[in-house]
């Protein structure tokens, strides 16, 4: 009997340095790597075969289970014309897409057999054909290839995606993906530094986003420092009142001093730092009657994973970060490796949400996002509004073609963002947040929660009715046998609980520096006066 869950890699060449990349991937769909040879094919769910040869008529196809052959080939090129076909085989949404990437681009001619899924400078880069109901794949990719200290993103990125997308495609069909509901399609533009203090902050103008985001279906929000909360004008403040479903706000650090949550500080102090921000964070709200979302947006794009415990242990939800910086802010941490393979990555019990920098052409980013069941978070600063909103309003329009979109605040991008899959009347949840909100289909009396990075010793799942719905009075879940009768067409959030801290005080209130404070204000005037600047004298 063939093991449904093991794919075997067989190679001689460049498997050592590959293994952890590829298991990282085979894990995002619920599968485990191990190296295997040719013979053991009918006892696995399928063969990934690594190496130089081009010899296509071998018996690979003749094997007992499906298989992805990856050619490394000495011929790589930059940006290459990477084409899609339009057909089913074709991975959505790349399907009928033409893209500037890096590539292989193998030597013609090629024995092909099988259906052209892409080419490269229109030179076949992925086959795909399926012999006795079994899916066999070939893929070439240029050397070098994925090194034994990467991370996925290294290559799952807008530049190199083909070095890995054929593979997760593969693995994908393999593992049964198609049975399990992702993620929906949501979106939210992201702005670094603007606060409260104006109606406008340097090139943004709250209210003009706020009508073209209502015109051009799309939301903004925007990562605000807690301190900035010292002032909040009346009118600004009511802009976002009136317009929740256009604009919102998430937390930019504390004070914004140089790579703050770069973890640098002791355990206590970051822990009093985040406190300081949530408690900061809970005045501006009160102050200005606009909620913001319990998500960290770290300043200079820094965030250790010891500040990431310090944001938990405050109350935060999640953080928003690339994946870059999570690599740069964490060196060495063996969690890094399977950045980018996940719709959100979980370091101990934190989701980190990814985002990547808004370019006048983001198409790339865009649609790996989508096929990885991302949120897609196009971050800017307000300087890139300089030559005007079109830069958004052409984004949006390419997300919004891609399929129903929901454009929200970080809150509820952040809870949504779980798997389902429907068996009878039982619904199995995979989630990635903290606080993980389902409408309860109908047809469905049970729920069957899935949390595999929930710390048994000190964390539990509370059900509760979502919002004002108090059809589902609190209960905790039984720690080993996470299920629940729920009832069909009621809403109900899983919270994930931390277990009182033994009484322990919370840390104490750190005062702001002069300095801290002085660095804060000369940032935010020289935001401010950019748009009355010269060009010539603005450093951005
Ligand atoms: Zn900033």
């Amino acid at each position: 009997m063939p093991d449904l869950n093991i794919i075997g890699l067989v190679g001689e060449v460049g498997v050592d340095h590959c293994i952890n990349v590829l298991a990282a991937l085979s894990h995002s769909c619920g599968l485990i790597i191990r190296r295997a040879q040719l013979n053991e094919a009918a006892s696995l769910a399928g063969l990934i075969i690594l190496g130089p040869d081009t010899k296509l008529n071998s018996p690979f196809k003749s094997l007992a289970c499906p298989s992805i052959r990856v050619i490394t080939c000495d011929a790589g090129t930059v940006a290459a014309t990477v084409r899609f076909n339009a057909g089913n085989n074709s991975p959505i949404p790349f399907r009928g897409q033409s893209l500037l990437a890096d590539s292989a681009r193998p030597a013609d001619p090629q024995e092909l057999t099988g259906t052209v899924v892409a080419t490269a400078d229109g030179r076949p880069v992925w086959i795909t054909s399926t012999e006795r109901g079994l899916r066999h794949d070939v893929c070439w990719v240029p050397l070098p290839w994925v090194q034994k200290s990467d991370c996925a993103f290294e290559h799952l990125n807008s530049r190199r995606f083909m070095n890995l997308l054929p593979l997760l495609e593969w693995l994908r069909s393999v593992s049964g993906w198609q049975e399990w509901q992702q993620p929906p399609l949501s979106a939210c533009f992201m702005f670094d530094d603007p606060n409260l203090h104006s109606q406008r902050y340097g090139f943004v103008r709250f209210a003009q986003l706020a009508a073209e985001g209502r015109s051009g279906h799309y939301h903004a929000s925007f990562a605000t420092v807690p301190f900035d909360g010292y002032y909040v004008n009346g009118a600004a403040a009511r802009i976002f009142r009136d317009n929740p479903q256009t604009l919102s706000f998430l937390i930019h650090g504390n004070n914004h001093t140089y790579r703050e949550l770069a973890g640098r500080q002791t355990l206590e102090y970051q822990s009093a730092l985040m406190r300081q921000a949530v408690l900061r964070t809970g005045q501006l709200e009160r102050k200005s009657g606009v909620a913001l979302a319990r998500v960290m947006a770290p300043p200079h794009g820094v965030c250790s994973a010891s500040m990431m415990a310090a944001m938990l242990a405050a109350g935060l939800e999640a953080v928003c970060v690339s994946h870059g910086s999570v690599q740069t802010g964490n060196p060495g941490a063996d969690w890094t490796v399977s950045l980018g393979t996940l719709p959100a990555t979980v370091v101990a019990g934190f989701p980190v949400i990814p985002r990547f920098g808004l370019e006048p052409d983001s198409k790339n980013n865009i649609l790996l996002a989508v096929y990885l069941h991302q949120p897609i978070i196009p971050t800017s600063h307000h300087w890139d509004l300089a030559d005007g909103t079109e830069i958004l309003s052409a984004a949006a329009r390419f997300i919004n073609s891609l399929g129903p979109v929901r454009w929200g605040d970080m809150t509820s991008i952040v809870r949504n963002n779980y798997r389902s899959r429907v068996r009878g009347q039982v619904m199995r949840i995979h989630t990635f947040s903290r606080i993980t909100t389902i409408r309860i289909p109908e047809g469905i009396t049970e729920l069957q929660v899935e949390v595999p990075w929930l710390n048994l010793v000190s964390e539990m799942i509370e059900i509760r009715g979502s919002g004002n719905a108090g059809q589902h009075p609190p209960r905790i879940l039984p720690p080993n046998d996470l299920r629940a009768v729920v009832v069909p067409g009621k809403s109900i959030d899983l919270v994930v609980l931390r277990n009182p801290n033994n009484g322990e005080l919370p840390p104490e209130i750190p005062q702001t520096t002069f300095g801290a404070m002085t660095r804060r204000v000369l940032a935010e005037l020289r935001d401010r006066s950019m748009p009355y600047v010269p060009r010539r004298f603005v450093r951005r």
